[in-house]
């Protein structure tokens, strides 16, 4: 499917005249590693944003207490529509009153590798193991390093959730997530504060 058409859920949301979110209209070279992004969002409800670059789009997931480090820890994360890639820079004050209207900073980015294999071992195309409800993923961030995995445990189209759960042995030191009010920007070094304040210059 082109972007284009994966992208129509997410524009059919927004009206562009009044967001200064991106379109997806400009063309953005591809690296050779797919990259992901976790925004914190203080819309309504605050949240997390995690997304993958998977082909053209930005696979996107709204997880309510962000990704944890600790592998103890299995986060809710609920299927948001599909964002386009140069979403990854979007950080900034979305309108009141408009889809998602509150305040963006990207708290993490950087690239990702792909891991999905089936029970033998084998490698899976990443899109199609996402499709079938389970992925796993090796992130190189600044923050967020090795080993996550994503799975589906309920399969109804409507109320669709997956778990984010870090791999590897448990921790004894309490790592998980940053409170989102005092985390910074990795773009800026700005809270979210900061950025609602310039937002309204
Ligand atoms: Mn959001």
């Amino acid at each position: 499917m082109a972007a284009e058409d994966r992208l129509r859920k997410y524009r059919g949301k927004r009206d562009f005249e009044r967001t200064r979110e991106p379109s997806g209209q400009a063309a953005r070279d591809a690296g050779d590693e797919p990259r992901f992004v976790v925004q914190i969002h203080d819309a309504r409800r605050m949240h997390f944003d995690f997304r993958l670059q998977v082909d053209d789009v930005l696979k996107s997931w709204s997880i309510p207490k962000g990704p944890s480090t600790d592998p103890g820890d299995k986060r809710l994360a609920v299927p948001t529509e599909d964002h386009p890639l140069d979403y990854e820079n979007f950080e900034g004050v979305i309108p009141r009153g408009e889809y998602g209207g509150g305040t963006v900073i990207v708290w993490d980015h950087g690239t990702y590798e792909p891991l999905s294999h089936d029970r033998r071992g084998h490698p899976v195309d990443f899109a199609e193991s996402l499709e079938r409800g389970h992925a796993t993923f090796r992130l190189h961030g600044t923050k967020l390093h090795g080993e996550y995995a994503l799975t589906r445990f309920r399969g109804s189209d409507d109320e669709d959730a997956w778990l984010l759960v870090r791999k590897g042995p448990a921790r004894s030191e309490k790592h998980g997530t940053p409170d989102p009010r005092r985390a910074r920007s990795v773009r800026t070094g700005r809270t979210l504060a900061q950025v609602a304040a310039a937002g309204e210059e």
